[in-house]
Formats: structure tokens, sequence, C-alpha cells
């Protein structure tokens, strides 16, 4: 699977899951990906107050999480997901002179 059948995909599921939350779509969106973004913190940071190893399905499951609302957002503002990882990709690791 690519990025884009993915945000296709998640668009198919996110336009019937938002109906419900018209108007105010906008808010209902950034404050999941708030929650999403907490659960994953919740997890490390629990695991590394018990200092045991991050369950990785859990992990896993809440980045999921995250990438639904990050790909669902672009979705809703016209932006591509696949476009946003490449540009991403060529910022992040292709111009940066802080790693060596
Ligand atoms: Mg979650």
């Amino acid at each position: 699977m690519d990025f884009d059948q993915y945000q296709q995909e998640i668009a198919e599921y996110g336009d019937k899951f938002t109906a419900n939350h018209q108007p105010g779509w906008e808010l209902f969106l950034a404050t999941g990906l708030c929650e999403e973004a907490g659960e994953v913190t919740a997890l490390i940071r629990k695991a590394h107050r018990r200092g045991i190893p991050v369950g990785a399905n859990s992990l896993a499951e809440e980045l999921g999480d995250v990438l639904c609302y990050v790909a669902y957002i672009a979705h809703r503002y016209d932006l591509s997901l696949e476009k946003i990882a490449s540009e991403n990709i060529n910022y992040k690791v292709k111009t940066n002179h802080h790693v060596q």
C-alpha cells in the first residue's frame, strides 16, 4: 500500500465518520490528532516510568491512529499525503545539515 491508496481509503472512511460532526469538523480533527499523539506519548512515558519495553503492537496501533488523522486532515484540506511525505523526506533528510 502506498500513501495515495492509504489516503483514499481513509478519506472514504473519514467522510462517513465526520458527517455527524458538521460544522466544526476542523476542531474535531485537530483535537483528535492531539489526542492520538497523546496516546503515543502516554505509552512511551508509562513504559519508561516502569522500566519496561514499549509494547510494539500497542505503539503501532497508536501510531496508526495518528497517521489516520494526518491522512484525513490532509484530505480535507486537499493535500496529497504522498506529496507531503515526499516533500518532507526531501526537507528532513536530504537537506538536513544538522546530521552528519
Ligand atoms: Mg488511539
